[in-house]
């Protein structure tokens, strides 16, 4: 039989991810590539979702998420920002950030509206958007601070353009958008009616007192933001996959029909987990930040001698770098996963417009130490 996947479908590439873990297993290479740590988030959390089973919480969760994870969402944002979000119909529990993302975009784009997304982009963000039938408008962030032009995202707004996807703070760039950024985004979405999506994952990993500001802080900002995060980021349980959106209870409403024919439901004890993490989140959060925190400067400080030069993150866990010149990211990532053992992402997938993603190699800094140590001892063995 020959078998004809639907055009959609075949629209979508492996993802980069997953491509450069395989090589990375595969040379026997230090993965400094796919983002997520290589050690364990903290032990307290792991008895919880333990316990939570041994207590028989092993059926269907509601659709919507249990009630303490949502409550306890709603609290965590109102102590930090000063944000209120209903637990009864403004928060949903989804399958990580990514489902979030999916049944977000899903819920509001039809066939032909523009979307803005900002290059380099999360890999999900292009290709949930083509699964939707919408047309993304890409607006570069410009080496070295990652900044946009003002007016080049003013004129991509047409009167198809229906949503911006905000990524803050950055994957892969680990940019955090200023004030002054964040204003004039809100000052073009309110004047022209858009709907944010703003994907907040790595909302605590800020650094050098930079402050994370969720878009829907801003005056008139709450209304027309989903807002996405995960506890995959916060509580290093990656492959938990337990993620939220907050927003408006019509945009929850529609994140909810999409969810319930994808997967109705999200692993219960360990949302009972993540619900008990979030009471303990402001005694855990320093130490987080700070191991973080000593992870970039670590990197940041090892790369100095290497031809590989770093651009500094403000967020996040990942480092862009920029590669010798004349080099291309794509072909070195391959030499250096083979013939030094080291995997990165070569960031140029994240680009539609620009040729900027050439010139430079993202690495994750969630890792170990010794992974760390091991990594960069390979990237420095690199000669012209
Ligand atoms: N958004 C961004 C910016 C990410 O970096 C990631 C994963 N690293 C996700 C979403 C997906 O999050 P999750 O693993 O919770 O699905
Ligand atoms: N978000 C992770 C990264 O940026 C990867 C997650 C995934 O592979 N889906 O590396």
């Amino acid at each position: 039989m020959t078998i004809q996947l639907s055009k959609r479908t075949e629209k979508i590439p492996e993802s980069v991810f997953t491509a450069m873990s395989r090589l990375a297993i595969e040379n026997k290479a230090v993965n400094l590539g796919q983002g997520f740590p290589d050690f364990n988030g903290p032990d307290w959390l792991i008895e919880e979702v333990y316990k939570a089973m041994k207590e028989g919480k092993n059926q269907y969760a509601p659709s919507i998420g249990i009630l303490t994870l949502r409550k306890n969402i709603s609290a965590l944002y109102k102590s930090i920002y000063d944000i209120d979000w209903s637990y009864d119909n403004e928060v949903i529990i989804t399958m990580g950030a990514t489902e979030a993302l999916y049944s977000s975009i899903h819920s509001v784009v039809d066939e032909g509206d523009e979307v803005i997304i900002f290059e380099p982009f999360y890999d999900s963000y292009m290709y949930d958007v083509l699964l939707a039938g919408g047309i993304p408008k890409l607006i570069t962030l410009h080496k070295p601070d990652f900044s946009f032009d003002f007016e080049e995202f003013e004129n991509a707004i047409t009167n198809k353009t229906k949503v911006i996807i905000l990524n803050n703070p950055q994957n892969p760039t680990g940019k955090v958008y200023t004030k002054k950024e964040l204003d004039f985004i809100s000052d073009i979405a309110i004047k022209n009616d858009l709907i944010i999506i703003s994907d907040e994952v790595y909302e605590f990993l800020t650094y050098d007192n930079v402050n994370h500001i969720p878009i829907s802080t801003i005056p008139g900002m709450k209304e027309r933001t989903i807002t996405i995060s995960s506890a995959g980021k916060t509580f290093g349980f990656t492959g938990w996959k337990i993620g939220w959106a907050c927003a408006n209870k019509d945009f929850i409403r529609g994140i909810h029909s999409v969810r319930q024919w994808t997967t109705f439901a999200v692993n219960t004890p360990c949302q009972h987990a993540v619900a008990f993490g979030l009471t303990k989140i402001m005694e855990y959060l320093p130490d987080f930040r700070k191991l973080y925190l000593q992870k970039r400067d670590f990197i940041i400080q090892e790369l100095k001698d290497s031809l590989f030069s770093p651009i500094i993150p403000l967020g996040s866990y990942f480092i862009m770098v920029n590669i010798p010149e004349n080099k291309n990211d794509m072909e070195l990532a391959i030499e250096l996963v083979k013939d030094y053992k080291v995997a990165t992402i070569p960031p140029s997938v994240f680009y539609s417009n620009s040729d900027e993603g050439k010139s430079m190699l993202r690495l994750c800094f969630a890792k170990q130490d010794e992974t760390l140590k091991n990594g960069i001892k390979n990237l420095k063995a690199y000669k012209l």
